[in-house]
């Protein structure tokens, strides 16, 4: 419950005084001869609003709240949670540590009061985030509810118990999609009178998973509908939880299929925040460090299969797709100085040191758990180097923790023992973890939701906090630190699920049919596509059609993955011991488990000694060299149809299918610390085949040439434009640009012109290309001025290098990157 006040921190006086963030900001800066400040934002502090509980709440329920320490709701709670009451589908976005969590326990334990047979049905994306919900329900001691949690650790033993006698199921989708839904029979009671179901953290439901998600929950509802006995029940009630996001009734109302209220405005109080945006220095051009000249590395090989001239990206990350300087010297020519900025994670390193030392509680935010591990690690040698012991109070957090060993560190740094932790993302789903005095953030982590949620676990009330977002280099990064109104002036993103995909609606009508035969009235539910995706599961014989409705054929359910990309997952195996550590999807297969590969479980660091791609299976020992693994593939791309296009005299802006052929060829073994390329390391695996969707433009020839483009440079040129394009697009997708792939040619075959392709790298896509297509000239309005903003004089990784090229980033010219896009610019409509 957040409406409590964090308790102050035991030792926090103790130390040394604690400089204010205006203060402490001029400390930080100190360390370089130029300014790496390229922004301050004041976040002012906000005075909550509370009201009082409403009129329906029972008197017990107050009662146990006040135990707690929360005497009356703010108002964004008790008008979300009025809604629910009365039966209203109720999404409720606001910021971290704004109370959601009393929005939907309000409404949903005053109905179990009130109605002993009610059910609520509580979904979390991760099992640890429903573990801290039973707690906090738990806690309340409302009788009769015996809230349980119900997921893969439940025993067997306790889980018909759960099934009879809980009426609060904490559980996730995954749950419901592989054990509840298929086990529905023995659910009938708790389904008959379920009253509420509850999706919390709903933001998380995005991309090929929110569209699977959106499919298993519109099998709950219809689940439901058959168990209840009364035609025209409208069914459970929908109470949704989500992080500040753009539009968060369209996407509550997508992964629904309902229609869906919103509650935004934030009443919550919050202490005010000083925001700077910090680049990096650029490194002074280090002769010594001159690259040899690129070897021949199987990445950059010919492909025979790709279009002359064309330049593909691959569309799936490495091991380790953040930390460090992202790409290096060796994609140069042996002429040109690289100039490259200070790696983001040192510089976060030395800010953490400079905080700890001056008694600030400070949390830095790391993409990858490696790197932070290694920021922690830094951290800590330069505090020891300057006052022997200081080290220890700083550490390193990471999802993957036992919950025991979470709630030590949490509590450590609360209390101030702690002063300085660097963590993954990890603490982002749920963890009361706020009220720190500095948040350091290490690379954009990719939406302005994410930021907020992270900059939000500073301040306590009634005091500054500081916030730093320190780029990395990358164009996304570069642009957002020096375009402070795409941070600060602009709403965060809409999160994007596309359930009309046609590759995921047909495994979850299989799924659905396979539960219960599909009839007319199921089809609706399940969207426009759902009557041919059936046609042709009964073509592909998956199901037949009978008079009552369309049949399951098989005896075996089928086999979905909900957080997969079709394709058979692969088991990853530790060879000494032949323990199964997980599964990887198909798709990502290629990329993360080749032989080499070092592959990261639950924050523990595996190498691949080999991968068998007709058994399925990896087999992997435990090591932790200092380097990261980064695989390159080669890709070609055919155009299967348009779905719609822009004519815009020499310009076209395309929206359409295409069949991507890739092959991953080699992999980068890069050192963790500083991004510098080791080796690149041949690989020998067979081209995979991908379905999906992609946005692309062209441009005539005569309109290059007229901007001043050589056709000499067309390749470079577009190649750049495409590479910025892909690290621009997650400003108007909630995509990262690990989701994306892209590929440019000076003469495409299908196009038979200059051509740019992005295209989501899931089968059947993910809904990014199409937001992209609609957003197409605010995203390349932005993708060009990143591109020419940059200081770098010939291209560099802030601006047009991408760190998974599979050209080895050749050719590539930024001045005709930005010809080629002022072109695109001024003839697309806005
Ligand atoms: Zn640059
Ligand atoms: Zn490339």
């Amino acid at each position: 419950m957040q409406n409590v006040t964090p308790a102050a921190p035991v030792s926090a006086g103790s130390g040394p005084e604690r400089p204010p963030p205006g203060e402490l900001l001029r400390r930080l800066r100190q360390r370089h001869a130029t300014d790496p400040i390229t922004h301050v934002e004041r976040v002012p502090p906000r005075a909550g609003i509370a009201v009082p509980w409403p009129t329906w709440a029972p008197e017990d329920l107050r009662a146990a709240y006040a135990r707690r320490g929360v005497t009356a709701p703010w108002r964004h709670q008790a008008e979300a949670a009025g809604l629910a009451y009365d039966r209203q589908h109720v999404v409720v976005a606001t910021g971290t540590a704004s109370g959601k969590s009393l929005a939907y326990q309000l409404p949903a334990l005053s109905t179990l009061l009130a109605d002993p047979r009610a059910t609520v049905l509580y979904l979390a994306p991760t099992k640890a985030l429903a573990a801290d919900q039973l707690r906090a329900v738990a806690t309340l001691e409302i009788e009769g509810v015996r809230p349980s949690c119900y997921d893969g650790d439940t025993p067997r033993a306790e889980r018909e118990w759960i099934r009879r006698h809980s009426r609060f199921v904490l559980t996730n989708p995954d749950m419901l999609h592989h054990g509840i839904l298929p086990g529905h029979a023995q659910w009938s009671g708790f389904l008959r009178r379920l009253a509420y179901v509850v999706v919390d953290e709903c933001h998380v439901y995005r991309g090929v998973f929110g569209s699977h998600v959106a499919h298993v929950l519109r099998r709950l509802r219809r689940q439901c509908a058959r168990y209840r006995p009364a035609t025209g029940d409208p069914g459970p009630t929908f109470v949704l939880a989500s992080a500040t996001s753009g539009d968060p009734a369209d996407a509550a109302g997508r992964l629904t299929g309902l229609p869906v209220t919103a509650v935004t405005e934030d009443t919550s109080p919050r202490a005010g925040v000083t925001f700077a945006l910090w680049e990096p220095p650029l490194l002074p051009p280090d002769p010594a460090a001159i690259p040899s000249p690129r070897p021949a590395p199987a990445g950059s090989a010919p492909s025979g299969s790709a279009p002359s001239g064309s330049a593909p990206d691959g569309s799936s990350s490495g091991s380790s797709p953040s930390g460090g300087r992202p790409s290096g010297g060796p994609a140069h020519e042996a002429a040109d100085l690289t100039q490259v900025r200070r790696s983001a994670l040192r510089e976060t390193a030395d800010l953490l040191a400079d905080t700890v030392a001056s008694g600030v509680r400070t949390l830095a935010f790391v993409r990858s758990r490696r790197g932070a591990e290694v920021v922690a690690t830094s951290t800590r040698r330069s505090l020891d180097e300057a006052v022997p012991g200081l080290g220890d109070r700083v550490a390193a957090y990471r999802g993957g923790y036992l919950r025991e060993e979470r709630r030590e560190l949490e509590r450590a740094l609360l209390h101030g023992d702690l002063l300085g932790l660097a963590s993954t993302n990890a603490l982002e789903l749920g963890v009361d973890l706020i009220g720190l005095d500095a948040v350091l953030i290490c690379g954009y982590p990719g939406t302005r939701a994410s930021l907020w949620q992270q900059a939000g676990r500073a301040g306590r009330s009634g005091q500054e906090a500081l916030a730093v977002l320190i780029a990395r280099d990358d164009p996304l990064d570069t642009y957002l630190v020096h375009h402070p109104e795409a941070v600060f002036g602009a709403p965060v993103e809409a999160t994007v699920l596309d359930p009309a995909n046609a590759y995921v609606l047909g495994p979850q009508l299989a799924c659905a049919a396979a539960e219960a035969p599909l009839t007319d009235a199921d089809l609706a539910l399940f969207g426009d596509g759902a009557k041919d995706t059936v046609a042709a599961l009964v073509e592909a014989g998956a199901l037949r059609q009978r008079p009552t409705g369309w049949y399951w054929r098989h005896r075996e359910r089928p086999e979905v993955d909900l957080r997969g990309d079709g394709g058979a997952p692969v088991c990853v195996v530790e060879a000494a011991t032949g323990r199964l550590l997980g599964t990887v999807d198909g798709g990502s297969a290629h990329f993360l488990l080749h032989s080499g590969a070092v592959y990261l479980h639950q924050g523990v660091s595996y190498v691949v000694d080999s991968l068998d791609l007709d058994d399925g299976c990896a087999l992997v020992h435990p090591e932790e060299p200092d380097w990261s693994t980064h695989a390159r593939d080669v890709t070609s791309l055919s155009v299967v149809s348009v779905r719609s296009y822009v004519d815009a005299g020499p310009v076209g802006l395309f929206l359409g299918e295409v069949d991507v052929t890739s092959q991953v060829v080699s992999y980068q073994r890069r050192r963790i610390a500083t991004g510098e390329v080791i080796d690149t390391r041949p690989l020998d695996l067979p081209a995979r085949e991908l379905r999906t969707v992609a946005v692309w433009f062209t441009l005539s020839p005569e309109s290059l040439a007229t901007a001043g483009v050589d056709p000499a440079d067309v390749p470079g040129g577009l190649h750049a434009a495409e590479h910025a394009a892909i690290g621009l697009l997650p400003l108007v997708a909630t995509c990262d640009r690990w989701d994306i792939g892209g590929l440019s040619t000076a003469v495409h075959p299908d196009t038979e012109a200059p051509t740019v392709f992005v295209y989501d790298g899931h089968p059947g896509g993910a809904g990014f290309a199409e937001r992209a297509y609609g957003m197409a000239s605010s995203w390349l309005r932005a993708t060009r001025d990143a591109i020419a903003e940059c200081g770098c004089e010939h291209g560099c990784p802030s601006c047009v290098q991408s760190p998974k090229c599979g050209n080895g980033n050749n050719p590539l010219s930024k001045p005709d990157a930005i010809r080629v896009l002022d072109v695109v610019l001024a003839n697309l409509p806005e």
